[in-house]
C-alpha cells in the first residue's frame, strides 16, 4: 500500500487550452486514463461522453459571452428562467457564463427563444461536436438587426469589474484527498465536480502500482500508537480487498474501501462560491483534514484575486 499527504492544483493551466481539452482532462479523471490522451483523443473522448449521457463532464468548461441586444430580449430571457447560467446586465445587453451543459439544456428548454438560439448557433458554429444531437445548423435563423454575440477570452474575464469577476470567473481545482474529505465537498451544489470512481479503477492494475493509495491522516503523529492501529487497518483492508477483486469486480471490492482511501477531485466554480466555500471550509468549525487543504488553497486563491472575501 502506499500512504500520501493530500494535495491540490490549481488547473490554471488547463483553463487556457481549448474546450475540448478541459473536458477530456476533466473526464478522465473518472477512469484515471490520462495515459490515453493524445494529440487526437479529445474530440472522440468528448463525442463519447456526451452520447453516453456522462453530463458532469459537459460542465467542466464554461463559456463567457458578451451579448449585445435591448431590453425586450433580456426579458424574454428571463422567461426562460435560464438554470446554471450567470447572467448579469451591461450597457448594451448582458454578459452570460455558462457550462457547455447549461447552454445545451437551455437550448432544449427554450428552442424557440431568440437569445437562446442565437447564443447556441453561436457556440455550436465553433464547436459543433459539443452540440452534436442538441443543434442543427439547418435551424439556424436570420441574422437579427442589434443582436451581436462575442465570447470573452479569459484574459477579458479576468479584467471585469470585481463584482462580475467573482460570478464569471470559474476557477477549477484537482484535489487529492480522502473520501471523507470528498463527502463534504461535494455538498456544495453550485459546483461541478469529477470524481475517480472505485467502479471504474481497479487498484491492483499496473497503472495503480497493484495498490491501494491512503491519505494520510493528520490526526496521528506518525510514531503514536493510534498511527500505527490506523496503517495496520489499512494494511489489511488493502490485502481483503485485493483478494476479493480474484473474484469480483471493483465495485463489489470497494465495499470493503475506507474513508482514508485516496480519491482525486475536480471542483469547478465561480470565484463567488469558491469565497463561499473557505469561509465554511477553513473555519475552526470545519473538519481539520478539510483545513488542512483548505486553507492554503485560499491563501493562494486570495491572493490571486484580492476581490475575494
Ligand atoms: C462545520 C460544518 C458542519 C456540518 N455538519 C453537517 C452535518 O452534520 N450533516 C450534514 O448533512 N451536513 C453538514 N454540513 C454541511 C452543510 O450543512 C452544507 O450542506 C454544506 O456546508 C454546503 O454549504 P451551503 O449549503 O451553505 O452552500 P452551497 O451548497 O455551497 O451553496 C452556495 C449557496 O447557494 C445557495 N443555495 C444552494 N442551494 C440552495 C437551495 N437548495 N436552497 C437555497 N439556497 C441554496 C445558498 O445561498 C448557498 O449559500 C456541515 C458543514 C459545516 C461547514
Amino acid at each position: 500500500m502506499k500512504i500520501i499527504d493530500p494535495s491540490f492544483q490549481i488547473q490554471d493551466v488547463l483553463d487556457r487550452k481549448g474546450f475540448a481539452a478541459r473536458l477530456e482532462e476533466c473526464g478522465r479523471i473518472c477512469y484515471k486514463s490520462e495515459g490515453l490522451m493524445d494529440k487526437d483523443s479529445a474530440l472522440p473522448f468528448v463525442r463519447k461522453i456526451a452520447a453516453h449521457g456522462h453530463n458532469s463532464v459537459l460542465e467542466m468548461a464554461v463559456a463567457s459571452l458578451q451579448v449585445q441586444c435591448g431590453p425586450a430580449q433580456t426579458a424574454l430571457l428571463q422567461v426562460c428562467q435560464p438554470k446554471f447560467l450567470m447572467i448579469d446586465q451591461l450597457d448594451d445587453g448582458l454578459l452570460i457564463t455558462g457550462s457547455i451543459r447549461s447552454f445545451r439544456e437551455l437550448y432544449m428548454r427554450c428552442p424557440d427563444n431568440l437569445l437562446v438560439h442565437r447564443c447556441t448557433a453561436f457556440l455550436a458554429g465553433s464547436h459543433p461536436y459539443l452540440f452534436e444531437g442538441v443543434w442543427d445548423a439547418r435551424e439556424a435563423w436570420e441574422a437579427e438587426e442589434g443582436l451581436a454575440i462575442r465570447k470573452l477570452s479569459i484574459d477579458e474575464v479576468e479584467k471585469l469589474p470585481a463584482s462580475l469577476l467573482l460570478r464569471h470567473r470559474y476557477v477549477g481545482v484537482k484535489f487529492v484527498v480522502n473520501r471523507a474529505v470528498t463527502h463534504e465537498l461535494v455538498r456544495h451544489r453550485p459546483c461541478s465536480f469529477l470524481q475517480e470512481s472505485q467502479r471504474y479503477c481497479r487498484y491492483s492494475q499496473d497503472k495503480f502500482d497493484n495498490q491501494v493509495t491512503f491519505i494520510k491522516p493528520m490526526f496521528f503523529a506518525e510514531d503514536s500508537e493510534e498511527y500505527g492501529l490506523w496503517v495496520r487497518a489499512m494494511a489489511e483492508t488493502e490485502q481483503i480487498y485485493l483478494r476479493l477483486l480474484e473474484t469480483s469486480t471493483p465495485q463489489a471490492a470497494r465495499t470493503v474501501l475506507p474513508n482514508s482511501c485516496k480519491t482525486e477531485i475536480v471542483v469547478y466554480c465561480n470565484l463567488e462560491e469558491w469565497s463561499h466555500i473557505f469561509r465554511l471550509r477553513t473555519s475552526p468549525a470545519a473538519e481539520p483534514s478539510m483545513r488542512e487543504i483548505m486553507i492554503p488553497l485560499a491563501k493562494e486563491l486570495r491572493s490571486r484575486y484580492p476581490a475575494m472575501a
